[in-house]
């Protein structure tokens, strides 16, 4: 079934809040069927409100709805509501006591606008919020549901796992389920790729469709199919996932939609191998993204952000002359640095980084981006120099990825 998501906030608009609420709610909409084929982003307007709920119902059901939702004048969604439902406000007295339990229990005293948090449109269904003030709203019209749930990325999870997503399930019965599969692949382009699977697209069958997403260096490719046998729905995927290994091969390093750390880390565990990491310009981002996967201790040992030269010498062994002779952002360097930590951690892989993240410190012969990577399993050690073009933030990034993607490489090449 079809559905449609409304994110209402001026902050997503100004750019200052990044809307994650529609992200999160489209995933998790799909993972229980309802396809979301349209998000749209307005501002804290009563006319905006009104025409984005019209034309929403004009083509689907069900629309679910976050933001605007506060105790304070900038937010107009739920006097909206009320006015497009054809309702009046009144207090709702559970509301409020559950309100006046909320502020006891962090000691604090309720006023006249977290009152009136309690005042609700009577032509809904009230959903209690557990973990905030603002009361989840669901309105019916005919056949079509609206749900007006908290901007707060908290607040809303906790509604939609606790009763929302429930709810839609009662009131709307079975319907077709919606199944992914993902195969993240590199040494393609996404052009190269797509060459590649002409003949796999063309068999595909109409229930399923394929999607490129690409990042710099890695594809994720993903099958998603519709229809109302689930369990004929994954058979077929199996078939299909089988036919691109076939085609692929070893250019698919994971089969999961996970991050590059997650998927390395797969690699890792499977292979029953350790790392460490030894970061100057990345400032320690590469173990950020290796232990933001659950289970990471299993072979993520520990990391030297090794900023100075001292640190570099004193706790990898990087040699005074080498880094002398050949500056720090060099191949022999970040080479050692990554032998250095392997030995110190005791691992058996490694990743080092050394590099010019920029805006300033450039030279002629090392611009701002360059950034020399190293990767080592055992004896064997792979090195490239990065020369990437963007802010600070976005060469740490690329540097990050690129890395822990060579010792991706170096890991299916080798067999260490
Ligand atoms: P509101 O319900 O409009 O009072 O929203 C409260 C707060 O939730 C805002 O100040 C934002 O920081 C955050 N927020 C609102 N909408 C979103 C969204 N779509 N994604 C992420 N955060 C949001
Ligand atoms: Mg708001």
């Amino acid at each position: 079934m079809k559905s449609e998501i409304i994110v209402i906030g001026d902050e997503l608009l100004i750019g200052q809040v990044l809307d994650t609420n529609s992200k999160w709610m489209a995933t998790e909409l799909n993972k229980q069927g309802w396809e979301v084929t349209r998000i749209t982003t307005i501002s804290d307007n009563a006319e905006d409100i009104t025409e984005a709920i019209s034309s929403a119902f004009l083509r689907v059901d069900v629309v679910l709805m976050t933001g605007g939702l506060g105790p304070t004048s900038d937010d107009v969604t739920k006097p909206v509501l009320c006015r497009y439902f054809g309702g009046k406000m009144i207090f709702d007295n559970s509301v409020y006591e559950q309100n006046l339990r909320y502020f006891s229990a962090r000691g604090l005293q309720m006023n006249e606008s977290t009152r009136r948090q309690a005042e609700v449109p009577d032509v809904c269904t009230v959903i209690p919020n557990p973990v905030g003030t603002a009361p989840i709203m669901w309105f019916e019209q005919g056949t079509k549901v609206l749900v007006a749930m908290p901007g707060v990325p908290n607040e809303m999870r906790v509604a939609m796992q606790g009763e929302v997503l429930q709810r839609l399930r009662t009131h709307y019965g079975d319907h077709d389920a919606i199944l992914h599969r993902t195969l993240m692949v590199f040494r393609n382009t996404e052009s190269g790729l797509s060459e590649r699977l002409t003949t796999f697209e063309a068999e595909l069958p109409s229930f399923i469709k394929l999607a490129y997403l690409p990042i710099p260096g890695v594809v994720r490719l993903r099958l998603t199919a519709r229809g109302n046998d689930e369990a004929l729905l994954s058979k077929n995927l199996d078939e299909m996932v089988e036919k691109l290994r076939n085609i692929l091969d070893d250019d698919i390093f994971c089969e999961e939609d996970t991050t590059l750390g997650g998927a390395l880390g797969k690699i890792l565990l499977e292979k029953g191998l350790s790392v460490a990491t030894a970061e100057s310009c990345t400032g320690g981002n590469i173990a950020h993204e290796i232990t933001l996967i659950s289970g990471s201790s299993a072979y993520f040992n520990g990391s030297v952000v090794a900023y100075s030269n001292d640190v570099k010498q004193r706790v990898l062994g990087v040699s005074e002359e080498m880094l002398a002779q050949n500056g720090a952002v060099s191949q022999p360097v970040v080479e050692a640095m990554a032998t250095g930590v392997m030995r110190l951690a005791n691992t058996t892989c490694a990743i080092a980084t050394s590099g010019i993240a920029g805006p300033n410190g450039g030279t002629p012969d090392k611009p701002v981006g360059t950034v020399w990577m190293a990767v080592c399993c055992g004896d064997k050690v792979v090195s490239e120099c990065g020369h990437f073009v963007g802010t600070r933030a976005f060469i740490i990034e690329r540097a990050t990825q690129r890395a822990i993607m060579m010792l991706v490489d170096l890991l299916l090449r080798c067999d260490c």
